[in-house]
């Protein structure tokens, strides 16, 4: 007992920070409103909204019976019954998630607040919750009255230029009561009004298809703005928009010239209203920022700032105007991801001096950031930071893999007493920070990590009795800190750093426990669908910057991800409004296949760095290419099929659910021996067999035996991209949980623990990025930052904790528990913030086994137990046959017990095997 309570406490640390806690006492409370997934969002553009909350009830088996929903435009207009904006009066209904907003048409800059009641299944009635708000921003073109401008300066756009600064100086009458600005900008942005940083939020704009989709960031600065004289100040970075973009040495991807756009709707005490657009009267000059890429780093020369030009006063004579263009706005869309922030603080665990005489601080953690620099020196001095991921055998740094990325910092001290600097526009990839030109010798506190990504709040974690597997989730995670940077990146490091499809769509599922990722990928699915071709052909990376698309099992993201978002989330809408893009992707494939129904043409990845070898008689695990496109046509025509009956499409699901047979029968005849073996014979072809159910049932147990003959003799994954996220759930699924073990727990190359041996905290692109010797692979394509293979999360959490989603009952309405010991573990947990609330399972084996459960309020779990009789099963020391809460039935050797929400304790004998 004393293990579990040590285990849950760990998670109630964890949790009870993150979401609502379990009630005590005969009490039901509403909390964690959200609207679109937002706490509280300002400047959006959805126009009907939808809501979710969680319940807090006290005791077992809490469901809500009811709600009801009252919305106001002002809080105080909400306590009185009447008159009120919108009210649902009482609805019956289950449902606590992604309930649509039904009021009145909403309108530009309108701000709603509502709040909700509801009701369960014990005649409770919850006191009504706090109020939560939404706001929407500027929803049609006729609401800008704001020109694009441009600094006007000279420059050259072949190569990177300096960061131009905008300001403009204005006065206000009376008091402020409410201030909004709009902004974007062609390039990245940093805004200030009268010298503070307006918004906290990183490399604004953020990254979409820009000539399709530009967003506009929507601030609160009423408390910024005084009386008097203001201003308003911007900075402009290259970004995305027109630095460095793809491995050759292109620029000016989007356009060659940066500009802003803004507009500010001030209301002052008086009653007036001021509209304060970006126009001919701003004013431009350069500024320090000399040169600032995402790729390359940042040079940034203090002596030529310019203090006090973000406030009122300051003489701007030597400033000059603005140039008016008339660049479109019909492309502009409100931001609905997840903004960049700086999310954490790492310090350096050691300073080091390299063989070759480098002055290296180590952070012990490969990261995405940057450093904040602390110096003091005389002016002139330049300082300048070399970022790298490894250091190479002898003990220096390794920069070889950046390619052409400099991942380099300059900073050029002003004199004037102790300086803080961090980099605006460019983030770097990296563990190691070789620092030159430091005028003395820096500290350890000199130096700061600064680790920036995607705010998406961590919502899952899982934890075992491995050290090396713990070790090996902590890296899942970092290489998700590290990846999810607006767009879910390859790597953060070398001159790519780009939203590549197949990448995302195999880490998904794995994203999505870790951290609540829906937002941030209903944002990049938006232009996923921007960018597909006419003829359904998804590009190779998101936004496309590279020209290329249709590969099969990359452009499969179109489909993956919108399914697995409405699995995680339950949210029926993603497949709603990414249904076209889905179904046009399906189609570019039939079109492809022909009426033999088999994928054999154009390019494609294929098994992405899978097993190879220089052994004449075995040169590697490549799997055909063919096979793999068929394989994939078809599982993506069965998941539209499931798609389009969901969202009731019901002609459409008969159409590719017959498309769906067809692919497969072709699929068994094109690639499957009558006895069972499939071509390629290697474990990404079983996996893909099997896992998309592409064989008939009589062959499925012959291929998994193949499958297992195969992994038995090699000891050892050959699986690249394609194969790895499937297999572990393949054998698992066919009855080779001892094998999916055996390739968990392997320690040498190729296998997940490889590279934690050899002290990796992120994950590595390939299995062998660094050899046992010390030294690399190829550095052509040698990320230390690639989460792909990171995919094995998933397997962790669906199979050893054994949290799994009921596809009928998306979103962990219905909840799977059905934990898989083996592997020597004697221990798993995991938890997860759900939309319903804090789940978790955490067993341990011993003489007997024992499963801790929290379920939360509004769902239910069904829970496999290993046990082939009931009466040995107790619930905290009861036995489940005397508990009416508790509903069982026998399958085979389990028990499957059906229960609602609460905390639970189950044990039972154990027989000590795997199964
Ligand atoms: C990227 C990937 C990507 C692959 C496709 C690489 O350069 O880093 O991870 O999926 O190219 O070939």
């Amino acid at each position: 007992m004393r293990d579990t309570v040590k285990v849950i406490s760990r998670f109630y640390i964890l949790f009870s920070l993150a979401g609502v806690a379990m009630a005590s006492g005969n009490t039901l409370e509403v909390a964690g409103l959200r609207t679109e997934y937002h706490v509280n969002p300002v400047g959006i553009d959805v126009t009907v909204p939808r809501f979710s909350w969680e319940l807090a009830g006290s005791g077992r088996n809490v469901s809500q019976t009811a709600y009801r929903i009252r919305a106001a435009e002002r809080t105080d207009a909400l306590p009185a019954e009447d008159p009120v904006f919108w009210d649902t009066g009482r609805i019956e209904s289950d449902q606590s998630i992604h309930i649509e907003y039904g009021g009145p048409v909403l309108k530009s800059g309108q701000r709603i607040y509502w709040q909700v009641r509801v009701w369960d299944n014990k005649d409770r009635e919850s006191s009504w919750s706090e109020p939560a708000f939404f706001e929407m921003g500027l929803l049609n073109q006729s609401d800008w009255q704001a020109y694009w401008i441009e600094s006007g300066l000279q420059e050259d756009t072949t190569v990177s230029q300096p960061s131009p600064m905008f300001r403009r100086e204005f006065t206000l009458g009376d008091s402020v009561v409410r201030a909004r600005i709009y902004v974007t900008c062609h390039g990245l942005y940093e805004l200030s009004l009268n010298g503070k940083r307006v918004g906290d939020q990183l490399f604004t704009p953020g990254w979409t298809s820009y000539n399709k989709r530009l967003q506009v960031q929507t601030y609160d600065v009423t408390g910024l703005l005084k009386s008097g004289s203001n201003v308003i100040g911007a900075v402009l970075g290259d970004g995305w928009y027109r630095g460095r973009l793809g491995w050759e040495k292109n620029r000016n991807t989007y356009g060659s010239r940066l500009a802003l756009l803004t507009q500010m709707v001030i209301q002052t005490a008086d009653g007036s209203e001021t509209l304060l657009g970006t126009d001919g009267t701003w004013k431009a000059s350069s500024g320090p920022i000399l040169l600032s890429d995402i790729y390359d780093g940042e040079i940034y020369d203090a002596r030529l700032e310019q203090p006090g030009w973000d406030q009122p006063g300051f003489d701007d004579s030597a400033w000059k105007p603005v140039r008016v263009t008339d660049e479109t706005i019909d492309h502009l869309a409100a931001s609905c991801g997840v903004p960049v922030r700086r999310i954490q603080i790492l310090k350096p665990v050691a300073r080091l001096i390299t063989p070759a005489g480098d002055l290296v601080f180590d952070m012990g953690q490969n990261m995405v950031g940057r450093v904040r620099l602390s110096v003091q020196g005389p002016a002139g001095t330049r300082v300048i930071l070399r970022h790298a991921e490894m250091l190479d055998h002898e003990g220096n740094l390794y920069t070889e893999n950046l390619r052409s990325a400099r991942q380099t910092v300059e900073y050029i001290l002003k004199g004037e007493g102790p300086e803080i600097y961090e980099p605006h526009f460019t983030f770097q990839g990296f563990r190691y920070v070789a620092v030159k030109g430091y005028p003395g010798t820096p500290a350890t506190d000199d130096i700061t990590g600064v680790v920036i990504h995607s705010d998406m709040k961590r919502s899952g974690i899982f934890f075992c009795s491995d050290t090396l597997i713990n070790q090996l989730y902590h890296n899942i995670v970092w290489g998700q800190k590290g990846n999810f940077l607006d767009v879910p990146t390859d790597c953060p490091q070398r001159d790519e750093r780009m939203g590549w499809t197949g990448d995302a769509h195999v880490f998904a599922r794995t994203a999505c426990f870790n951290m609540d990722a829906a937002a941030f990928y209903t944002k990049w699915l938006k232009d996923l669908a921007a960018d597909q071709h006419s003829d359904g052909a998804i590009p190779h990376v998101i936004p496309d910057v590279i020209g290329g698309a249709a590969s099969s099992a990359w452009a499969d993201a179109g489909v993956i991800i919108p399914w697995t978002v409405y699995l995680c989330y339950g949210d029926r809408r993603i497949l709603e409004s990414q249904y076209a893009s889905m179904k046009a992707w399906v189609d570019y494939m039939k079109t492809q296949a022909g009426s033999r129904y088999l994928w054999q043409s154009g390019f494609h990845f294929g098994d992405w760095l899978a097993f190879n070898t220089t052994r004449s008689d075995y040169p590697g695990a490549t799997t055909d290419k063919g096979l793999i496109s068929t394989a994939w046509f078809a599982h993506s025509t069965d998941l539209l099929r499931k798609t389009a009956l969901i969202i009731g499409e019901n002609e459409d699901a008969e159409a590719y659910g017959k498309l769906f047979e067809k692919i497969r029968k072709a699929f068994q005849k094109e690639y499957v021996t009558p006895n069972g073996r499939v071509l390629s014979n290697t474990q990404t072809a079983y996996a893909l067999a099997l896992g998309f159910n592409l064989l008939p049932d009589s062959l499925a147990p012959a291929a998994a035996a193949y499958l297992a003959e195969d992994v038995r003799s090699f000891r050892h994954i050959t699986t690249g991209f394609v194969g790895t996220p499937l297999i572990c759930h393949v054998l698992s699924g066919t009855g080779y949980l001892d094998l999916a073990y055996m390739l968990l727990n392997r320690r040498e190359y190729p296998s997940w623990l490889y590279p934690v041996t050899m002290g990796a905290t992120t994950i590595w692109e390939r299995w062998d990025g660094q050899k046992p010797d010390g030294s690399f692979q190829d550095a052509g394509m040698n990320s230390f930052n690639h989460y792909a293979y990171g995919a094995i999360g998933d397997w962790l959490v669906r199979v050893v904790a054994g949290i799994e989603i009921d596809e009928k009952n998306p979103g962990y309405k219905h909840i799977l528990i059905r934990p898989r010991p083996g592997g020597g573990l004697n221990h798993a947990e995991a938890g997860l913030e759900t939309m319903y609330g804090t789940l978790r399972s955490s067993w341990t084996v011993q003489d007997n086994f024992r499963l801790t459960l929290e379920i939360p309020c509004n769902t239910t779990a069904s829970v496999w137990l290993p046990s082939d009789n009931p009466a040995n099963i107790r619930e905290n020391g009861k036995a489940i046959k005397k508990d009416r809460d508790i509903r069982w039935s026998q399958a085979g050797k389990d028990v499957i017990l059906t229960v609602g929400s609460g905390i639970y304790e189950f044990r039972c004998p154990w027989n000590g095997s795997e199964k």
